[in-house]
Formats: structure tokens, sequence, C-alpha cells
């Protein structure tokens, strides 16, 4: 499969029913074959988050409720008990190849608020570049009913989406996607390859989905999540999670169904930020840095003039020249009142004027130049 050898980034979404035998406990094989994987792609350059459900299915005995359908509260119950036994399952797949895992939980705000996302991103960003392994699951315990993502497909899509990865594969208890349900119907053909997700192909999810004992994602969700991430610039593979080693399997060329990304993850990000975001204020930069951020640079408080509105940090805002012409929209790292105080200043000034420093005023990542026009 081209796209897990060619991809930088890569997600992977294992869900309860892999780690979870049928007696409640962790499956150790399944986990140390599957962590030989993950060291396999981190040797070749790669980097792999692991999206982990299982928290409320490993939960379940150590709170005594190990049969009947749980209420929410249970659930969280459940899901609080059985985090730290699901990282501690982790942790053993991951010793014994040099890796470390670093728990993180996220809720649905934590991916669409954007300060919090940044936050988050930050912090996963961090983490890969330090050379652990994400592990993340939703954080259960404090989420009700209406806000919480409730499957760990879309939350593992929106984390590929806030990573840039090009590779969301999602292990599953099917090998991908068929015309119809293939334990129904004996002419069910099975499909390698979705360039575009078009309303037959959701069609198809609905027919072929399948029902899992201990997973909550079907084939919908899976293709809900794959549209989050092709339109992120990422790629969803869906295949079979329960054979050893998933992703060498999936490299030898056992059976996928591959849904092809829309976009690239850059322009899909810098899309989203000249197009989707309103922004809350303008940043009035000199001829210099003017010419920086044209040519790509970050934004450094030295070469700002002005500050106009009244933004958060990680707002959306205009950067204009001091003519008024608009020359790039970013996500701003300080709050108005701080990029104020900092106007003019050199970078190493900054923090003994704020007490912190959250580096350049928008970082060149986190800049959209020459597209904001073109968006509206
Ligand atoms: N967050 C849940 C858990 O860890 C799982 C959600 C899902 O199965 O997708 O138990």
């Amino acid at each position: 499969m081209n796209e897990l050898e060619r991809a930088k980034r890569i997600v992977v979404k294992v869900g309860s029913a892999l780690l979870v035998g049928r007696d409640g406990a962790a499956d150790g094989h399944w986990l140390h074959a599957f962590a030989a994987d993950v060291s396999r792609l981190r040797e070749r350059g790669q980097q792999v988050l692991v999206v982990s459900s299982g928290a409320v299915a490993l939960g379940r005995q150590r709170v005594g409720l190990a049969r009947r359908p749980l209420t929410m509260p249970e659930k969280q119950a459940a899901a609080a008990a059985g985090q730290s036994a699901l990282m501690r399952a982790w942790e053993e797949a991951f010793e014994p190849h040099g890796l470390a895992a670093a728990q993180v939980l996220l809720t649905r705000d934590d991916t669409e608020v954007r300060r919090r996302w940044l936050n988050a991103r930050a912090t996963v960003e961090t983490l890969l570049q330090l050379g652990l392994v994400p592990v993340v699951n939703e954080n259960d315990t404090v989420v009700t009913e209406e806000i919480r993502y409730g499957d760990n497909d879309r939350l593992a899509a929106r984390v590929a989406q806030m990573i840039g990865a090009d590779v969301l594969v999602l292990l599953s208890d099917v090998d991908g996607l068929y015309t119809a349900d293939p334990r129904r119907n004996p002419d069910a053909r099975h499909i390698a390859r979705v360039p575009r997700l078009t309303s037959d192909i959701e069609a198809m999810a609905g027919g072929a989905n399948t029902a899992v004992g201990l997973g909550t994602g079907g084939m919908a969700t899976k293709i809900a999540a794959a549209r989050i991430a092709s339109a992120a610039g990422c790629a969803t593979v869906v295949t079979l999670g329960h054979r050893p080693s998933p992703l060498a399997a999936l490299e030898a060329g056992e059976r996928a169904t591959v849904i092809e990304p829309s976009t690239t993850p850059a322009a899909a990000y810098k899309a989203w930020i000249a197009g989707s975001l309103a922004p809350a204020g303008a940043v009035v930069v000199d001829a210099g840095a003017a010419a920086a951020v044209r040519r790509g640079k970050s934004l450094l408080a030295a070469g700002v003039r002005r500050i106009e509105g009244r933004f958060g940090k990680g707002d959306a805002v205009i950067i204009r020249d001091e003519a008024g012409d608009e020359i790039a929209r970013g996500l701003v790292r300080y709050d108005a009142a701080d990029a104020a105080r900092i106007c003019g200043l050199k970078s190493d000034a900054i923090e003994p004027e704020l007490g912190y420093t959250a580096g350049p005023l928008v970082h060149a990542d986190d800049l959209a130049v020459g597209q904001a026009q073109a968006a509206h």
C-alpha cells in the first residue's frame, strides 16, 4: 500500500474489539504484534499516533458491571477505571520496542474550539517530536451524551486533521467497503479505492454496516470519519484489524479500502484559515515584516506597528501593510492586549515584558498568504 509507505504522519484507530478479549482483559498478543508494527514504521522515520478505545470495555470488570448494558454515568465510571488499565496495556506492549506511550484524552471541544485545538495540537506535536507515541482516547469521564463523540472513528479523523496526518488507518472488523452487505449478499463486491466520497458510497456504507459486540463504530461512522479526513488532505484506509501486525499485512497487500483525500493537509489547513474563520482583528505591519510574510515567513512582533480589534489567543487575524492592504490571514499566538504590549519588540524582549513567550506573533505554519481574497 503506497499511501502507508509514503506517509510522514499516520493515525491508527484501534477499536475495543481488537484489544480487549472476550474475557474482558487486554489482548497482550495482539498488542505486542501491533507495537512491533508501530516500531517498524517509526524506524523508517514515520510518526505514528494511536487512537485507542477500550477504556469502557476494560473498566467494566473493575467496576463490577461486566454484563448488562450500562447507563451513561456507569459507562463514564467504567471508562475512568479502564483508562488506566488501557494505558498500562499500551505501555507493556511498547516497552520491549523502546517506545514510550503518552496518554492524551480529548473531548469534542478540544478538537473544535480553536484555542483548545491549538493547545492540544501543540502538545501532540511536541510528543511526536520527542519520539513518543501519543495514545488518544475520548475523555469519557467528563463528557455528556450531547457533547461526546461517542465513537473513536470520528475522533481519530479530527486528530488526523489536527496534526496534518497523511494517512488515517481505521482497523476494523471488515476488510473494507462492499457494494452490499457481504454477509447477506453473495454478489457483494469489495471496493479497493474510493477516489471521491459520493452519495452512492454513503448509501453502500449503510448496507454493509456491521454491528460488533464491543465497539460502537459501524461502516457509516467510518465513512463519516473518511469525509472529515479527505477534506483535511488525509487518506483513509479501512482494513481488518483482527490479524497480528495489521499494518505489515496492509503493506503486504492485504485487502483494504482506500478513500483518497481531496486535497493536501497543508492546503486544507491554509484554506481553513483563509476562508472558514471570521477574522477577529488585524495586525498592521511594517514594510520589512510585510515582505517576510509574503515570502511565507513567520510574523515577528518586531515588525508589528499596531493592533486593531479585540482578539484572543488562537483567533484568526488579518495582517495588513501600512497602506491598509491585506497581505495574509493567520492564527495569532497572543491575545490583543498582550500583542499590543509587544508591538515592535525583538523576540528576546517578549518574555521580560509579558512573563512568558509564545514565539512569533503568527507562526509561518498558521499563515495563509494571498488566499484570503480568493476565498471570498
Ligand atoms: N472511548 C470509548 C472507550 O475507550 C470507545 C469509543 C469507541 O468505541 O469508539 O471505551
